[in-house]
C-alpha cells in the first residue's frame, strides 16, 4: 500500500506526513471567505450618533427588532465602518462632534449614493427636515422619538430600498 511504500522508502519517517495524500483540514476551503454580511442576513444598520446613551438605546431597539447594528460616535469612525462593511441603512444624527450631519450627508451621497439614510434631528424644525430631504436623506425622525416609531420608519424604508445594488455584497 501507499503507506508501506513510504515507510520502506523514506529514511525519515517523521516527515512521512508531508508526502502522504492529505485530507483537507476541517474548515479548510478553497471558496472565498463567507462575507461578514451576506445579503440574506438580518438588516445591518449603522448608527452615527455621538450621544452614547441614545446610541445604545437605538442599538437595543434594533436588536429587539432582529436587526444588527454598529455604533459610530463620529463621522470619521462611520467612514471606517462603511469602508469595511455593507450596511442596509444609516441612522444619521445632525449634531455630531466632528462634522454637521447635513455636511456629512453631502459627502456620503458622493460615495454611497444609494445607502438609505434616516436623519435624527434634534429639533422638530421644518427647515432641518427639508434641508435633510433636499440633501438626499430618505427620511427623518425628530428627537425624542419612540422605539416603535423608529422601527416603523426603518422597516418602511428597508421595504422601499430592498434589493437595490447598495444592499448587495460585492
Ligand atoms: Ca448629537
Amino acid at each position: 500500500s501507499l503507506i508501506e511504500y513510504h515507510l520502506t522508502t523514506s529514511p525519515h519517517p517523521a516527515i512521512l506526513d508531508f508526502r502522504l495524500p492529505q485530507k483537507p483540514h476541517k474548515g479548510f476551503s478553497l471558496n472565498p471567505p463567507v462575507p461578514l454580511h451576506p445579503p440574506t442576513a438580518m438588516p445591518h444598520i449603522l448608527i452615527l450618533e455621538d450621544e452614547a446613551e441614545i446610541a445604545e438605546i437605538i442599538a437595543l431597539t434594533l436588536t429587539r427588532d432582529h436587526h444588527t447594528s454598529q455604533i459610530a460616535p463620529t463621522a470619521q469612525i462611520a467612514g471606517q465602518h462603511l469602508a469595511r462593511e455593507a450596511y442596509d441603512l444609516l441612522l444619521l444624527d445632525v449634531g455630531l462632534p466632528d462634522i454637521n450631519g447635513f455636511d456629512y450627508l453631502k459627502i456620503l451621497r458622493a460615495q454611497h449614493p444609494r445607502l438609505p439614510v434616516i436623519m435624527l434631528t434634534a429639533q422638530d424644525e421644518e427647515t432641518d427636515r427639508i434641508l435633510g430631504l433636499e440633501l438626499g436623506a430618505d427620511d427623518y425622525i425628530g428627537k425624542p422619538f419612540s422605539p416603535r416609531e423608529l422601527n416603523a420608519r426603518i422597516k418602511a424604508l428597508l421595504r422601499r430600498t430592498q434589493r437595490q445594488p447598495e444592499n448587495e455584497w460585492n
